[in-house]
C-alpha cells in the first residue's frame, strides 16, 4: 500500500490561507474591472458631453468660411488639443472633416448610432467598434445650430483602449500585490512549519525514546507555551512511570530472591497447565530452564512420568494432594511433591503451584533410625535369649550337677556383662548425640600424654596376656582443651580394638602430635589383620562389624568406633582410618587447631 502523503499542520493551514488570498485577489480584480470600466465610462461620457459643444462652438467660424482645408486644419488642431478624435458631419451624413482620417475615404455617417440619435434628440451617444479605425471607441455627437437652425453634427470620440490600458495597469498591480502576499505567506508558513517540525520532531523523538524504555531521558521544553506544557506533561508522566517501574523492579527482585533462595523446587502452572514460572531449584531438579519451558505444557518440556502423573492427579483431585516419587534426572533421590492452588490478588483462580522437596536425606535418616532400632533389638535379644535359656534349663534340671551349674552361671554372667556393655555403650552414644552435647562439654587444658597413659593403663594386663608391646610416643608433649574422660574413653576404645584384634607378639603404638597445620592428631596403630578397603567407609557406623562372629566372640558391642567418632565430633574434630588387609591398622582422632592450647 502506498503511504498517504501527509501535509504538515502548517501547510494545511497555509493552503487554506493561500486559497483565501487567491479568491480575494480574483474578487478584487473582477470588482475593480467592473467599477473602473463603469467609472471610466461615465467619466468619458461626461468629458465628451462637455467637450462636444465646446469643440462645436470653436468650429463655427471654420464652418462658416466654407473652406474644407481650413475646417480640416481646425478640426485637427482641436482634436490634438483636446486629446480626442473630432469629426464634423453635414446634415446628410457626409463627413466634412476628421481629425485623424481623410474624409474623402470615409463613407456616409448618417446612420451611425450616435449620429442618428443626435439627429433625433440633439445629442447622441454610442460605444462601438469604429469601421474606420477598427478599434473600440466611445462616441458623442451633438447637433451644431446657428440660432434654431441646425448646420452640422460635431462628434468627438475617444478610444477605449486607454481604459483597457489603465485597467490592465490596475489589474497588474492587484496581481503583483497578490503574488507578493502569496510569496510572503509561503515564506512565513515555510519558516513556521520548519520551526514547528523541529519542535514536534523533538517531542516525537522524546516520546519514541520513552517508548524504547529510556525512562531517564527528559524532553527539552520548547518556548511555545502549549508545546512547553505538553513536553512538561510528558516528562512528568515518564518520571512517574519510571518511579513506578523502579518500585515494581524492587518488588520483583525481592520476590525473585525469595523464590530463588528457596530450597524447594517450585513449578507454577496456569489453568491450562502451562508453565509460567520455575525457580532455580526446580530447574536443577528437572534439568530444564525456565525460558524454554515457559508457556508450554509441563509434560512437553519435562519427561518425568511420575511428576506428570502427579500434576494430572492434582488437577483431577481439585484439592491438595501429595506424593513421593523418584525423579529420573536426580538418580535415586526421592522428592516429596505437594500442590497448592494459586489465586491472583482478586482471588480468581490462576493455576497450580507444585512444590518439590528433596526428602532423600530425611528418608535416609529415617531408615538409619529404624535400622538402628532393629539392630538394637537384635543385639539385645541374643544375650537375653541365652540368659533365659540357661536359667530355664537350670530351673528344670536343678542344681545337683555342680560343675554344670557353674558353667551355666558362667555363661549367664557373660551374657549379662554383654547386655550391660551394650546398654552402657548405647547410653554413652545417646549422651553424645544429644543436641546440646557439644555446648555442654566440660573442657580443660591438659597434656595429652596424661590422657593416653590413663587409657593405656587399662590394657596393660590384656596386652601382656597376648605378649603385645604397648608403646606410647608423644613428641613435643602437646596439650589440648578437651574433656579428659571422653577422650580417655575414645583412646581406650581404639586400644581395646587394637589389642583385641591383633595376634600375639605384636606391637601397638599410641602417638599424639601437633601437625604442621596446627591440628592435633592422636593415632593408635597395630600390626593386626587389617581391614579390607570396602569396609573402611562404614567402619564408624553403629553395629557395623567386619566379622560379626569374631567380634561377638571377643565381646565387642559393634558400638566402640561409633562412640569414638561421636567423641571426636563433640570436640569439633573427626576420625580417620588407614588399613590394609594383612598390613595392620591405624585409627586416628584429629582435633581442630584451636583445641591445641599451649603446646
Ligand atoms: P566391635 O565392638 O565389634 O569391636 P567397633 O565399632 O569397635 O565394634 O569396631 C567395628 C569393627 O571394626 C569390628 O567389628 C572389627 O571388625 C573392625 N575393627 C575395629 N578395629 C579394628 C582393628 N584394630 N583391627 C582390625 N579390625 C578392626
Amino acid at each position: 500500500m502506498k503511504p498517504r502523503r501527509r501535509w504538515t499542520l502548517f501547510w494545511q493551514l497555509g493552503l487554506v490561507l493561500m486559497a483565501v488570498q487567491i479568491a480575494v485577489a480574483v474578487f478584487l480584480a473582477v470588482y475593480a474591472t467592473r467599477e473602473l470600466r463603469q467609472f471610466h465610462h461615465e467619466q468619458s461620457v461626461d468629458d465628451l458631453r462637455r467637450l462636444t459643444p465646446l469643440v462645436g462652438g470653436r468650429l463655427r467660424a471654420a464652418l462658416a468660411s466654407d473652406d474644407p482645408d481650413t475646417l480640416t486644419e481646425r478640426v485637427g488642431a482641436l482634436g490634438r488639443e483636446a486629446g480626442v478624435r473630432v469629426t464634423v458631419i453635414d446634415l446628410e451624413g457626409k463627413v466634412l472633416a476628421d481629425s485623424v482620417h481623410d474624409p474623402a475615404e470615409m463613407d456616409n455617417h448618417r446612420y451611425r448610432t450616435e449620429i442618428e440619435a443626435a439627429m433625433r434628440a440633439g445629442d447622441g451617444f454610442a460605444v462601438r467598434r469604429s469601421a474606420t479605425l477598427r478599434m473600440d471607441m466611445m462616441y458623442f455627437a451633438s447637433v451644431l445650430r446657428d440660432g434654431e437652425r441646425p448646420i452640422a453634427v460635431v462628434r468627438t470620440a475617444k478610444s477605449l483602449s486607454t481604459v483597457n490600458a489603465e485597467l490592465s495597469r490596475v489589474l497588474r498591480a492587484i496581481g503583483t500585490a497578490g503574488l507578493v502576499l502569496l510569496a510572503l505567506t509561503v515564506l512565513v508558513i515555510g519558516l513556521a512549519s520548519r520551526r514547528l517540525s523541529r519542535i514536534t520532531a523533538r517531542l516525537a523523538d522524546g516520546a519514541e525514546r520513552f517508548a524504547r524504555g529510556e525512562l531517564d531521558h527528559r524532553i527539552e521544553e520548547p518556548r511555545a507555551r502549549e508545546l512547553a506544557s505538553l513536553a512538561a506533561s510528558l516528562n512528568r508522566m515518564v518520571a512517574q512511570l519510571s518511579d513506578q517501574f523502579r518500585q515494581l523492579q524492587v518488588q520483583r527482585n525481592e520476590e525473585q530472591a525469595l523464590l530463588e533462595s528457596m530450597s524447594s523446587g517450585m513449578i507454577a502452572l496456569d489453568l491450562q497447565q502451562r508453565v509460567f514460572r520455575l525457580n532455580r531449584r526446580a530447574e536443577e531438579m528437572l534439568e530444564v530452564n525456565e525460558a524454554s519451558a515457559r508457556g508450554r505444557l509441563l509434560q512437553e518440556s519435562v519427561r518425568e512420568p511420575e511428576l506428570n502423573r502427579f500434576v494430572a492427579d492434582a488437577v483431577a483431585a481439585g484439592g491438595r494432594i501429595s506424593a513421593e516419587f523418584r525423579l529420573r534426572r536426580l538418580g535415586d533421590r526421592t522428592v516429596l511433591a505437594v500442590n497448592e492452588p494459586l489465586f491472583d490478588a482478586q482471588m480468581a483462580p490462576l493455576g497450580l503451584l507444585i512444590v518439590l522437596n528433596d526428602v532423600t536425606e530425611v528418608r535416609k535418616l529415617e531408615s538409619i533410625r529404624s535400622d538402628f532400632a532393629a539392630n538394637v533389638s537384635h543385639e539385645l535379644r541374643t544375650p537375653i535369649t541365652n540368659i533365659k535359656g540357661y536359667l530355664e534349663t537350670m530351673l528344670e534340671v536343678g542344681a545337683e550337677d555342680k560343675a554344670q551349674t557353674e558353667r551355666f552361671l558362667e555363661i549367664i554372667n557373660r551374657n549379662t556383662n554383654r547386655l550391660e556393655a551394650i546398654v552402657e555403650d548405647l547410653l554413652a552414644l545417646a549422651r553424645l548425640e544429644q543436641p546440646g552435647a557439644r555446648a555442654a562439654l566440660e573442657e580443660v587444658e591438659i597434656p595429652l600424654r596424661s590422657v593416653i597413659s590413663a587409657a593405656a593403663g587399662h590394657f596393660v594386663a590384656a596386652a601382656g596376656a597376648k605378649n603385645i608391646a604397648l608403646r606410647i610416643d608423644v613428641p613435643g608433649e602437646p596439650a589440648a582443651r578437651i574433656n579428659p574422660q571422653l577422650l580417655e574413653q575414645a583412646v581406650s576404645n581404639l586400644l581395646s580394638n587394637a589389642v583385641k584384634y591383633s595376634d600375639s607378639d605384636t606391637m601397638v603404638t599410641v602417638t599424639a602430635r601437633r601437625r604442621e597445620d596446627g591440628e592435633v592428631e592422636i593415632a593408635v596403630s597395630d600390626q593386626g589383620p587389617g581391614i579390607a578397603a570396602e569396609h573402611l567407609p562404614r567402619l564408624f557406623e553403629r553395629f557395623y562389624r567386619v566379622d560379626r562372629a569374631r567380634s561377638r566372640e571377643l565381646g565387642g558391642t559393634g558400638l566402640g568406633l561409633a562412640i569414638v567418632k561421636h567423641i571426636a565430633l563433640v570436640h569439633g574434630g573427626r576420625t580417620d582410618v588407614e588399613s590394609r588387609l594383612g598390613g595392620g591398622s591405624t585409627f586416628k582422632i584429629i582435633l581442630p587447631e584451636e583445641r591445641g592450647g599451649g603446646g
